[in-house]
């Protein structure tokens, strides 16, 4: 039998989540494992068809959830929206920065509007949800950021220059968050997962022009020898936003079947 007292640590009842990108891949795995432990979930993503739908499954799972279309490169957005879950539903507890979008270019490849495009999305993308959450989470208490970096936030890699910067900068943004907001009761860690099957890991294939199985089979090559799931990473991200991980802030949680090791 599980103690009542571990139940009490991992739910996450009454608790209020934003997930950025929630409606793809990681993102509605994440938002599916936060609702499973008890969260009401509010479903930021640019995709209104995906999100109606997403909205939908998760509210079968028990919990409120809600999307609203939000890009978070745009700054009007971000704040409108963050305000809009505040009135909708009177906090916010949780926010996962996880939208993300890759180009498979090295530098000289890699066009100043799809580097702004990349590091807008994966880096200033967190920055602007969190300026406008942070406020919210510190007036009630606190709160629990988890941002979405990579592997490659940790080491390079191939053709993926934009991409490997903006990830960098989200790791290290991560350890400067969690210095400026501990003292407010605020804790802020980064997940780095390994290839996850999702359209993002797929898109890679066709972006580098080599064929899908065995790129696929390459991604899973690794100690662990499989490609990763949504769920590995959320499992992850729910021991972050649970009291379970009450005194773990500025680390760096890596996520890739042991393809860093
Ligand atoms: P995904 O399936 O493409 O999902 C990303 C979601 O973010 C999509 O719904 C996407 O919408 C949305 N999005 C894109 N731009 C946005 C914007 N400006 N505002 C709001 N939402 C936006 O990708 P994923 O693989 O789940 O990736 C999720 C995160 O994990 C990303 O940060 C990624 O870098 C990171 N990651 C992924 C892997 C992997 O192997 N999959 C590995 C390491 C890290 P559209 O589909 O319309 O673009």
């Amino acid at each position: 039998m599980i103690s009542k007292k571990i139940l009490r640590q991992i739910s996450l009842k009454e608790k209020i989540a934003i997930v950025t990108g929630a409606v793809s891949g990681i993102g509605f795995g994440i938002a599916k494992r936060l609702a499973e432990a008890g969260a009401n979930v509010a479903l930021l993503d640019i995709n209104d068809e995906k999100g109606r739908e997403a909205e939908e499954e998760i509210r079968r799972i028990g919990v409120k959830a809600k999307f609203y279309r939000c890009d978070v490169t745009s700054s009007f957005q971000c704040k409108e929206t963050v305000e809009k879950v505040f009135r909708d539903f009177g906090k916010i507890d949780i926010l996962v920065n996880n939208a993300g979008v890759i180009v498979r270019k090295d530098v000289v490849e890699t066009s100043e509007k799809e580097w702004d495009f990349v590091l807008g999305v994966n880096l200033k993308g967190v920055y602007l949800v969190s300026r406008y959450v942070i406020p919210y989470m510190a007036k009630t208490g606190g709160g629990s950021i988890i941002n979405i970096g990579s592997g490659w936030g940790l080491k390079g890699g191939p053709k993926a220059a934009a991409y490997c910067a903006s990830k960098g900068g989200v790791v290290n943004l991560t350890r400067a968050m969690a210095i400026d907001h501990g003292r407010q009761g605020i804790r802020v860690n980064c997940v780095c997962p390994g290839d996850i099957d999702t359209p993002l890991l797929r898109s890679e294939a066709a972006q580098l022009g080599v064929n899908l199985d065995e790129f696929l089979k390459e991604a899973a090559d690794r100690p662990i020898n499989r490609v990763g799931r949504p769920e590995d990473v959320a499992n992850a991200v729910l021991y972050l936003a649970s009291d379970l991980s009450s005194w773990v802030t500025g680390a760096i949680i890596v996520v890739d079947g042991g393809g860093l090791a």
